[in-house]
């Protein structure tokens, strides 16, 4: 039975305990987050000024992109709810010799307690697994600084991303998971402007992962909304 309790989905938490094991797989199922993982981080690193910034990586699963940032020089805060994710992402941060905090708490939880402290906040492919996301980008506001940036991606709710992301990426090249994704549940992009305007973050600047069925590699597209994009906002001071 699906619960929606606090803005948690537990058939989504359920998926990804049981692909926790994979999450490193480079050759596996989630390897295409290893694919993007550098483009994201790039697309939110050259645009931090702060040396060795705070940031707090909301439904950071196995780490991925925590570690990614880690290594970038930032100081890491990792958020999820699948427990065995978590458990996954702290074996191999502890074998890769990093120092990552990873906590298994709600955003919503943690921003009260921590309101403010974050030079950025990343919350990467996890709005569209939540019952309400406008809640999840409420708690990233609160947890970011006045004037931090906030960085969000996820997947354009288009016939295009229906065939592309969930036939072709799930079904068809087995790119992830099969039933990762609910087309219900993907978020347009004027959705997500909207949402974040109205818990006080200024966009700055969206870009697309255009992907490339003949070698298997991934783009960044500046300024387009395509199928897989991601977006970063300024809070306001
Ligand atoms: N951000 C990571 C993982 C994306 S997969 C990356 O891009 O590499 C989506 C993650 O969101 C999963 O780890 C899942 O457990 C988590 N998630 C789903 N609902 C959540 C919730 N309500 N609170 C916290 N994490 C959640």
């Amino acid at each position: 039975m699906t619960t929606t309790l606090n803005n948690v989905d537990n058939k989504e938490i359920e998926k990804f305990d049981q692909v926790a094991q994979i999450w490193w797989d480079l050759k596996g199922e989630m390897g295409t987050l290893h694919v993007i993982n550098p483009l994201r981080t790039n697309f939110i690193m050259e645009k931090l000024t702060t040396p060795n910034p705070k940031i707090l990586d909301v439904g950071c699963g196995g780490g991925i992109l925590s570690e990614a940032l880690a290594r970038q020089g930032a100081t890491v805060t990792g958020t999820d709810l699948s427990e065995l994710s978590l458990q996954a992402a702290n074996h191999h941060a502890k074998k890769e010799g990093l120092e990552i905090e990873y906590l298994y708490e709600r955003v919503e939880d943690l921003a009260e307690k921590r309101a403010g402290t974050y030079d950025a906040v990343t919350c990467m492919e996890m709005l569209e697994h939540v019952p309400e996301p406008e809640k999840i980008i409420a708690a990233c506001v609160k947890a970011v600084k006045p004037g931090g940036h906030v960085f969000f991606s996820t997947i354009n709710r288009t016939p295009k991303a229906l065939l592309f992301a969930i036939i072709g990426g799930e079904y068809i090249l087995r790119l992830l998971p099969r039933g990762t994704h609910t087309y219900s549940k993907l978020i347009r992009p004027v959705e997500l402007k909207n949402w974040s305007k109205n818990n006080g973050l200024e966009f700055s600047r969206i870009a697309s992962l255009i992907y490339n069925p003949f070698n298997g590699t991934f783009k960044v597209a500046h300024g387009t909304e395509d199928v897989n994009y991601m977006a970063h906002f300024i809070k306001n001071k």
